[in-house]
């Protein structure tokens, strides 16, 4: 009995096990077909500095526009798409779509930054750093208008030589960010020898900043830590005024919420952000 019930787990387990990688081969089909039908979008989410009010910049970040579901967020297919390798092709897609949309803006004399999230798997790749650094100058873009977030635990598993290739777009003014962070197990030591402008607080660490004492020493201790390395802080997915207050007074340079702005598509991004300009000149 117990021989045949275990027999009967066993065939449920598999069942299971064939069911999940039949979703995981699909999805992977469909992503393949996604970047060739061009089903990707980027959604820009702005930067503002604390002290200013100013727009530093934007955050673009993947939309999969999917034929039957509709408006996909990264979490339902981003993973699948790092196992299986396919976010190789959507990152160059990606990269590919910030200098497009750089170039235009530089066109216009709009000199704003841009950043994008590049997975670890990208830099599995060889040639992925000549092909990054290409896709900007072919389109005429400075370095400086561009900005690359590494998460904190892919930015303390790269290879020295991933690195180097680091600093040099940093030399010729690329930002530099680790995004995340306070999530994974980081290195002082090693956050202090990066090549590196900016930190992205990861959401957990800032969400009970107006409940909790305790989470507002971790976030001021944070805070000291990455200004002693000589990082510009950034504190992401702040959702109040209250939150974003308590912030400044700890001394976080920028911020990048719902409670300023949503992330927008393209055109609407640019009126939103002409409009607070608009503003901010008129009160100053
Ligand atoms: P991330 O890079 O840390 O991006 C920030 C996430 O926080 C975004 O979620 C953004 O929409 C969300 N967010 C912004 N403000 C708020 C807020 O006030 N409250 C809350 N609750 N959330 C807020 P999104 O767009 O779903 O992206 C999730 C993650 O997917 C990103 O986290 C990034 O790790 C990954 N991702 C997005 N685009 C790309 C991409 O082009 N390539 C790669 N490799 N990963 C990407
Ligand atoms: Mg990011
Ligand atoms: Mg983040
Ligand atoms: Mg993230």
């Amino acid at each position: 009995r117990a021989k045949s019930r275990g027999g009967g787990q066993h065939c449920l387990f598999s069942e299971e096990l064939a069911a999940e990688h039949h979703q995981k081969v699909e999805t992977e089909k469909a992503l393949t077909e996604a970047v060739q039908r061009g089903e990707f979008l980027l959604a820009l989410q702005p930067q503002l500095s604390l002290a200013t009010g100013e727009i530093t910049g934007a955050e673009a970040l993947l939309r999969w526009n999917h034929p039957r579901d509709g408006m996909r967020l990264p979490s339902s297919f981003i993973p699948v798409a790092e196992q299986t390798g396919i976010i190789a092709e959507i990152g160059d897609w990606v990269i590919a779509e910030c200098a497009s949309m750089l170039s235009a803006w530089r066109a216009e004399g709009q000199a704003r930054r841009l950043a994008f999230n590049i997975s670890p798997r990208q830099l599995d790749r060889q040639d992925f750093f000549p092909r990054l650094r290409a896709s900007f100058t072919e389109n005429g873009v400075p370095l400086s208008m561009v900005e690359l977030e590494f998460t904190e635990s892919a930015a303390m598993e790269v290879r020295e030589d991933v690195l180097d290739e680091i600093a040099g777009l940093r030399a010729e003014g690329a930002t530099i960010a680790i995004d995340d962070f306070g999530t994974g197990y980081s290195n002082i030591a090693r956050l202090r020898s990066m090549p590196l402008d900016r930190v992205k607080l990861d959401p957990s660490l800032i969400a009970d900043i107006e409940s909790s004492e305790q989470a507002r020493v971790v976030v001021q201790a944070v805070v000291e830590l990455i200004k002693g390395v000589g990082c510009e802080i950034v504190a992401e997915a702040v959702e109040t005024v209250a939150q974003a207050d308590l912030l400044r007074a700890m001394g976080v340079h920028t911020v990048q919420g719902f409670v300023f702005a949503q992330p927008m598509f393209e055109e609407e991004f640019l009126a939103w952000t002409s409009n607070s300009e608009r503003g901010a000149r008129s009160v100053g």
